[in-house]
């Protein structure tokens, strides 16, 4: 039975049984296969769908052949990515009643709150709703630090778990370990399913809405939407930053390098560890307390890595790891109080400040930030200013520099910036949303985030209930967040 049931996978997959199941842009073509029982991969026996494919001759392609993906899952709203933008988007369309798939590549919810161990929400003062939710709980549950910042310096372990408490309270399906690799769109062009790939093997997920919330835009990109990277053609983007956790130090001793003490903490620090012979490649390196002997440590830039070549942010990864050793070995080097300073934890993801940003409706502007923005379908104010690190070791261009003197007068994000241009049932949110590279350093922060996803989740579930697309739903400004 075993045996010739794999038999049949096998052929399955490489499509001989099957009339094709077209998993490109076009037709799913529902019911051609109806007569035939294909079992899904047993996750219990780790049975599993071959592949099977023909490499071509000049070597540089393998041709995969087609084959069945079996359905996992059906919701009304689809989240792919369960960062800051992706929690609150499931989190927001499960509240207004739609049945809710959240998808993430982690072991964790969070991104660069867990995952990426940032430790501080910028921007989210001025910020009701499920940021507010947030704050409220990192700061009630967590140390005096996070008490005292309103939730805002946090510790990332109670993050995970906060943020799965709330998402698994909202009654959100969700899959972690799980990489979205793949949207098929139908002949209206627009998103029918995410294909997704993961130890439970290649994977279908269908939906009525669909939300990006990945940070790099992946969905996006797979369902064919037009994007923007970096500061011109040359894409040339944000460095990266492996964030670190750190112990061994004394918070009264080291108080004037915190960053939370006085913004010229940074400064004093860089200037100690030049001092001590050491030369981060982050010249602004950012020490913060956080509870019972753990800080977190930002001390390094990764320049000129792509969001998209997981080979170099692999060696980004190496890289960025071996200074922060050399680093933390450096400080320890100048005894008291740096003593004993050691490593707990470096981030399980790298920090990646910039991947793309998703042709929308509307597109976000530099110059719409200086003149402070007001906007009729507003889903939040933003009041960051513009923070590009440094493009390369030697500093930034001008252009980025003649912005950051003219600065930013608190702005609104339209609703618009979370639509997709191009597939209707495609909203947007977090880093990946429509806008020029400038306007991005501003808005890209968490405490914006999280307000974006809870509009593009909101709406989602509204434009089922009202059985309209999203950019046909008047968004209306009253929620919150401004
Ligand atoms: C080093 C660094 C320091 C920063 N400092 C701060 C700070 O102090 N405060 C602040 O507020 N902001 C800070 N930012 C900015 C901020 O972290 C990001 O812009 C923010 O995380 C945006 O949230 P997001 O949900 O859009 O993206 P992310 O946090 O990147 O979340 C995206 C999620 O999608 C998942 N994902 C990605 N691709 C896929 C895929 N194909 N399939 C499935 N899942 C996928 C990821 O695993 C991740 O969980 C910093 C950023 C970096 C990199």
């Amino acid at each position: 039975m075993t045996a010739s049931r794999r038999l049949f996978l096998k052929s399955a997959a490489t499509g001989t049984l099957l009339a094709p199941v077209t998993l490109l842009t076009g037709n799913l073509a529902r019911g051609e296969e109806s007569a035939l029982v294909v079992h899904p991969p047993d996750h219990k026996t780790g049975e599993v769908i071959r592949t099977t494919g023909e490499l071509l001759p000049t070597g540089e392609f393998l041709r995969e052949e087609r084959r069945l993906v079996p359905v996992a899952g059906a919701s009304e709203v689809l989240v792919c990515g369960g960062g800051p933008a992706g929690i609150a988007a499931a989190l927001a369309a499960a509240r207004s009643g739609a049945k809710t798939q959240l998808l993430e590549f982690a072991g964790c919810l969070g991104g660069v709150w867990t995952a990426g161990l940032l430790t501080k929400i910028l921007d989210a003062g001025n910020k009701s709703g499920i940021m507010r939710e947030i704050l409220t709980a990192l700061s009630e549950r967590g140390s005096h630090v996070a008490k005292e910042t309103d939730g805002t310096v946090y510790d990332p372990e109670l993050a995970k778990r906060v943020l799965e408490e709330m998402c698994v309270g909202a009654g959100i399906s969700i899959q972690l370990h799980t990489l979205v690799v793949g949207a098929v769109t139908d002949e209206r062009n627009r998103l029918v399913a995410v294909i997704t790939e993961s130890k439970s093997g290649r994977q279908a997920w269908l939906a009525e809405r669909f939300i990006d919330c990945t940070g790099d835009g992946d969905l996006a990109a797979q369902a064919g939407c037009q994007f923007d990277v970096g500061l011109s053609e040359n894409c040339e983007c944000q460095p990266m930053s492996l964030m670190a956790l750190i112990t061994g130090l004394d918070p009264i001793e080291v108080e004037p390098y915190l960053r939370e003490t006085e913004s010229a903490a940074k400064q004093r620090l860089y200037q100690l560890m030049q001092k001590a012979g050491i030369n981060p490649s982050y010249k602004a390196p950012t020490l913060r307390y956080l509870h019972d002997g753990i800080f977190s440590l930002m001390t390094n830039h990764e320049y000129g890595v792509s969001a998209f070549d997981a080979g170099a942010i692999s060696q980004a990864t190496i890289n960025a790891r071996k200074e922060v050793f050399e680093i933390v070995e450096g400080l320890r080097k100048i005894g008291e109080p740096w003593a004993r300073i050691a490593v707990v934890a470096t981030a399980e993801q790298i920090g990646v400040r910039e991947g793309r940003r998703i042709k929308g409706r509307y597109a976000l502007t530099g110059a719409d930030l200086v003149a402070g923005l007001r906007h009729p379908q507003a889903v939040a104010r933003a009041k960051f200013p513009f923070d590009v690190h440094a493009l390369e070791l030697s500093g930034n261009p001008d252009v980025v520099e003649q912005y950051r003197k003219r600065g930013v007068k608190a702005y609104d994000i339209p609703y618009p910036a979370l639509l997709s241009a191009e597939v209707d049932n495609l909203l947007m949110a977090g880093r990946c949303i429509s806008g020029d590279f400038l306007a991005h350093s501003s808005y890209r922060v968490t405490g914006n985030a999280v307000p974006m996803g809870e509009a593009a989740g909101t709406a989602a579930a509204q434009s089922i209930a009202q059985r309209i697309m999203p950019y046909e739903l008047e968004w209306k400004t009253a929620r919150s967040n401004s």
